[in-house]
């Protein structure tokens, strides 16, 4: 189903790149040479290249947890996040709630793009933002009741730590708020359960563990009971209700497509398709299932092997509060994780390194095998042991 990498490599890096599906060359080459080169304009109309994103997002669906027809394959995951930002604030004040309510709520520590799509929709004054330390300062953050929208990631990028999404989203609609939450680090990896937990927004990244490829567009879901209550945010022709009327204004379309601003990635999408064929077989508790056996395996490995050398594992050790990969940090004083990732990839264990103390193993649940876990210990112990990591090499930034 999945092509192998580089002979010896073991990778743990799906939580940065995902796998790449056995057949994507063949797609892309022949929408290469049949769309591009033969067909040309005319693939627009005997190809499924407008039905591509809708297409893409029932495939999907079943692994996030949602109905087919409301996932949608679209745009960066950081574009989708200001897409359902907007439309959040727009539904909010649309529900006729007594004052208007116009406040985002944002972790701290959330990943990077989140904060600063927050801040540009902040700075244009459609929003202020407020900051909660952690899930338990929720309830506070949403007393004063002019929160439009909670913003969350399922899974921290950095611990590895996975939120309770039934009980965010009761704890927000208690409030009278929305919950957008980002999948980026569940999607792919574990469960995940949009429509039994009641959530009612989420985009999630499609290069990660979704494998849809370097750049690939993110999925983009909206619970049905929201999607007419708002334009979106861009009001392209692709979301229009009748896209090839021209009409000389616009109507958005009446469900989850009125979030398509522009052209599908037509390309981006061939090689996403092979991905997508491999999701519609998985059955969603035995990713989940395979997901909890190489985690568990893994830190058990790490724990027994690796603790004294300083080896900590960070992220949680329940299952169900745990997401795409496990973190560990290596607590000595003279510490240098990035060095100690550099020394381990060097050692053909592809991890990655998030400041100020996280090395990731991002385990896919499709490709990773227990075998690979032993190994990448092995190696891990020898580069502790050999104090490798200390080697001048790989004090530079991360390559
Ligand atoms: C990787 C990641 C993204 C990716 O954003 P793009 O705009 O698609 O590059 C967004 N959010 C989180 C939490 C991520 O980890």
């Amino acid at each position: 189903m999945f092509a192998h990498g580089a002979p010896g490599t073991l990778y743990f890096d799906a939580n940065s790149i995902g796998p790449m599906p056995l057949d994507a060359p063949e797609r892309v080459r022949r929408l290469l040479d049949e769309g591009w080169r033969i067909a040309r304009r005319r693939g627009w109309n005997t190809s499924d290249w407008l039905e591509q994103p809708r297409a893409l997002g029932a495939a999907i669906a079943p692994i996030v947890g949602a109905h087919a027809d409301d996932v949608i394959v679209c745009d960066s995951t950081s574009v989708n996040q200001y897409k359902l930002l907007r439309f959040a604030l727009d539904a909010a004040t649309c529900t006729g709630a007594a004052s208007a309510r116009n406040v985002i709520v944002l972790e701290r520590t959330v990943f990077p793009t989140n904060r600063y799509v927050g801040e540009g929709i902040a700075r244009a004054g459609h929003a202020t933002l407020r900051d909660i330390d952690g899930p338990q300062d929720l309830d506070a953050a949403l007393a004063p009741g002019d929160v439009a929208v909670v913003a969350l990631s399922h899974v921290d990028y950095r611990s590895g730590r996975r939120l309770d999404m039934a009980a965010m989203n009761r704890i927000a609609h208690d409030h009278g708020a929305l919950v957008l939450w980002d999948l980026s680090h569940s999607a792919g990896a574990v469960a995940v359960r949009l429509r039994d937990t009641d959530a009612d927004l989420a985009i999630g990244c499609g290069y990660k563990y979704l494998c849809g490829g370097p750049g690939a567009p993110s999925l983009l879901y909206v619970h049905p009971r929201l999607q007419a209550r708002a334009w979106p945010a861009i009001a392209g022709w692709m979301g229009h209700a009748d896209l090839f009327a021209f009409e000389p204004h616009y109507l958005p379309a009446p469900g989850i497509s009125r979030h398509l601003a522009g052209s599908p990635a037509v390309i981006a999408n061939a090689a996403f398709g092979a991905a997508a064929d491999i999701w519609a077989q998985v059955e969603p508790d035995a990713l989940d299932a395979r997901h909890r056996s190489l985690t568990d395996t893994l830190i058990d490995l790490l724990d027994a092997h690796c603790a004294s050398f300083g080896i900590e594992v960070t992220s949680p050790r329940e299952h169900a509060r745990r997401g795409g990969h496990v973190s560990v940090r290596l607590a000595r004083e003279d510490a240098n994780i990035d060095a100690l990732g550099q020394a381990l990839v060097a050692a053909g264990v592809v991890v990655s390194t998030r400041k100020p103390d996280s090395l990731r193993f991002g385990v896919h649940p499709l490709t990773t095998r227990h075998a690979d876990l032993w190994h990448a210990v092995e190696r891990l112990t020898d580069v502790l042991r050999s104090e490798r990591w200390r080697d001048a090499r790989f004090a530079g930034p991360t390559k």
